[in-house]
């Protein structure tokens, strides 16, 4: 998408480990306007599939997944990665954080995951895809369908995109990052 694509190079920043930081329009200052057309995108390449929830994972994937769920007029549900000790029917998972190098915990209530929800999922970024990994299990452990996984940026030299495709899903990113080696960024 060359909207998303031009602000990742002229605002983008990279960061050693490989990280982009985009904390002007998505992960910290957020751009509604820029919001609004990458989930109007997002929604569009879905528009196949039958799609009755979008799912999550806090924080940083709830802005789009809001925004795409307006679109297409379904609930939003975001995994959360505290497990409430009020949280009915939980099922939970473990995933592994890139950005933090450790593992958590994540749980959904199967009262808003079940069996006839059709969902697709959508975050911020898809790199290892370890919170893509721990989206299939919750949506495997509610007996749920899944759709598709939308990104707004993925890192192609991560191995994620290639792990879900893989396992023919629907995968779906707005930009995909092909290098920061030097701290320069390269799009595909
Ligand atoms: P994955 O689970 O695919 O390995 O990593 C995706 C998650 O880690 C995203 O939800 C995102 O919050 C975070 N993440 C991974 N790489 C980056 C990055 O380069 N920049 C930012 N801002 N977040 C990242």
């Amino acid at each position: 998408m060359k909207l998303l694509k031009e602000r990742i190079l002229s605002e983008g920043k990279c960061f050693p480990g490989g990280i982009l930081k985009v904390d002007n329009f998505i992960n910290h200052q957020m751009d509604p306007m820029l919001m609004r057309e990458m989930s109007e995108e997002l929604a569009r390449r879905f528009a196949e599939h039958k799609i009755n929830k979008v799912i999550t994972i806090e924080a940083s994937g709830i802005a789009p997944a809001i925004m795409v769920g307006n679109y297409l007029n379904v609930p939003v549900l975001f995994a959360k990665k505290k497990v409430p000790s009020t949280m009915e029917n939980m099922l939970v998972t473990e995933v592994f954080s890139f950005t933090k190098n450790r593992s958590y915990s994540v749980c959904v209530s199967s009262d808003y995951l079940t069996k006839d929800d059709r969902v697709l999922f959508i975050d911020d970024f898809l790199a290892n895809g370890n919170a893509a990994l721990g989206i299939i299990d919750l949506v495997e452990q509610a007996g749920a369908k899944l759709e598709g996984m939308g990104f707004l940026i993925e890192k192609g030299f991560q191995s994620g995109g290639e792990e879900l495709r893989g396992r023919g899903i629907h995968v779906e990113s707005l930009a995909i990052i092909e290098s920061l080696d030097n701290c320069t960024i390269v799009l595909k």
